[in-house]
């Protein structure tokens, strides 16, 4: 299907700002229009996981994809075609995971406050490689949440998290059908595939059916190299792309790619990237890099770092983990080898012998790290971590939910005289100003109910309210609990 052409965009005069130092940035939106399966390896038994992100190396062969639907295979293009083919997806043009706006990589080095009972909550993080964080003596390793009751906080596993207790993915269970399209009775699988709608039903509180609410888009970015034809770059930009994403694409994976100039591009300010002589490193993709004898290594290359930078570089903390990378080679239908990697939300803080210019710390941001960046790997940023800027969390989480409610809610789990007895020394806590001991939360007994994520969530905030809220909560439920037993 030959992807539909709009009128080309009014073209940017020469020597644009986004041009200069080398080669230009894009800004990338894809708008899903189907669910996706953006396969990842399931653990154990599990159903078949899925990425909630879109991995640049999914974003380079969605558009590798359109490229063939419009010219055909390369090998039978005009050589002029070919030339093109190869420059887009085999050269030095860089494609960049694509992100929901509402999520983030959360690095390793970051904690955040486990709970989240209150709203502030979803904000307050420690960044450990910031460099304001490294004057902080001892790094303390069980750092507490200031904005609920003590709340424990934990590390970032650099998995691509989603804000404002929005889930991005639904279970889809289907029959198995046998190669012949057959349906095997008694036979269910069940794989999870990114939600194209935004808040379908598993926001809770919202009320969107299910064709009302809103399609999601990811957005991120790909890299020019400074030489690439304009004839390559139009092809990116001139007109949207209708792609399919992830596995099972009959009946999964429609979306639409638009690509654009950038209103301005990213701009890396020495003054305010660089503290102390520190720089922050972090990845947001996967990356393979190696060690001079050719082996995979956690450790990027210092010389080679120092070089893009221009100034002596030494790496001075890293927060790392490693994964096997497992892919399958879409252009050529054979899996690829697998690989030892280091894993996104991996962090690197660096310390340097003097202050990078803007035009080098540019160029570390586009070169990326480690090897086969064409493919997507080693894409980074620069910079503390903070939580994606337009995160907003819903009303209908924000409010308070009254008393009675509250009362009722509690009653409803069946362990109405099991809370009465528990809440009523967290009370008398509060009036006195003393720390509310949450340990009960974590009981057995209680595990079920607190495994409801909303439920569970209420019982927190109602802790870490003014004591008020739980007095009147208290009354309630009281009433309640002996109403059913006289
Ligand atoms: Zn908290």
């Amino acid at each position: 299907m030959p992807a539909t052409v709009r009128p080309p965009v009014a073209s940017t005069p020469p020597g644009r700002p986004t041009d200069s130092v080398s080669g230009g940035v894009l800004d990338v939106t894809l708008r899903m229009s189907q669910r996706a399966g953006l396969g990842r390896r399931p653990r154990g038994t599990a159903p078949t996981d899925t990425h909630t992100h879109v991995p640049g190396s999914v974003l380079r062969g969605a558009l590798a994809g359109a490229w063939l639907r419009t010219y055909g295979p390369p090998q039978g293009a005009p050589p002029v075609r070919r030339a093109e083919f190869e420059r887009l997806f085999e050269g030095g043009v860089r494609f960049g995971p694509l992100f929901d706006p509402h999520s983030a990589v959360v690095p390793l080095s970051v904690y955040r406050c486990k709970y989240r009972s209150t709203p502030a909550c979803e904000f307050s993080h420690i960044d450990q490689a910031a460099p304001e964080g490294a004057t902080v003596s001892g790094e303390p390793d069980r750092p507490r949440c200031p904005h609920c009751e003590d709340g424990p906080m934990v590390s970032g596993r650099g998995e691509v998290t989603f804000f404002s207790g929005r889930d991005a993915v639904v279970d889809i269970t289907r029959t198995a059908l046998t190669d012949e399209g057959r349906v095997v009775p008694h036979k269910l699988f069940t794989r999870r595939m990114l939600n194209h709608r935004v808040g379908d039903g598993h926001l809770r509180g919202e009320t969107h059916r299910a064709e009302e609410s809103p399609l999601r888009t990811l957005v991120g970015r790909i890299i020019l190299p400074p030489d690439l034809p304009q004839t390559c770059v139009s092809w990116l930009r001139d007109q949207p792309h209708s792609v399919r994403i992830g596995g099972d694409r009959s009946t999964s994976g429609a979306a639409e790619i638009t690509i654009e100039q950038p209103s301005s591009a990213p701009h890396h300010d020495p003054a305010r990237l660089v503290r102390d002589g520190r720089l922050v490193l972090r990845l947001i993709s996967p990356t393979l890099l190696l060690d001079a004898a050719g082996r995979p290594t956690t450790r990027p290359d210092e010389a080679w770092l120092g070089e893009l930078l221009g100034v002596g570089t030494r790496v001075e903390r890293s927060w790392v983990r490693r994964e096997r990378l497992s892919g399958w080679n879409g252009l050529i239908n054979l899996p690829k080898p697998e690989e030892l990697a280091v894993s996104a939300g991996s962090v690197y803080r660096l310390a340097l012998d003097a202050l990078p210019d803007a035009n080098a710390l540019d160029r570390l941001y586009r070169h990326g790290v480690g090897v086969r960046r064409a493919e997507g790997f080693g894409r980074l940023e620069l910079g503390a971590w903070s939580p994606p800027p337009i995160v907003r969390r819903p009303e209908a989480e924000n409010r308070v939910t009254p008393p009675i409610g509250m009362a009722r809610e509690l009653y409803e789990t069946g362990m109405g005289g099991w809370f009465l007895k528990y809440l009523r020394p967290c009370l008398d806590a509060k009036r006195a100003g003393r720390p509310v001991d949450t340990g009960f939360l974590e009981l057995p007994a209680v595990e079920a109910v607190m495994r409801d994520e909303r439920r569970a969530r209420l019982i927190r905030a109602l802790l870490a309210k003014p004591p008020r809220l739980l007095e009147e909560t208290l009354l309630h439920l009281e009433a309640r609990v002996r109403g059913v037993e006289r």
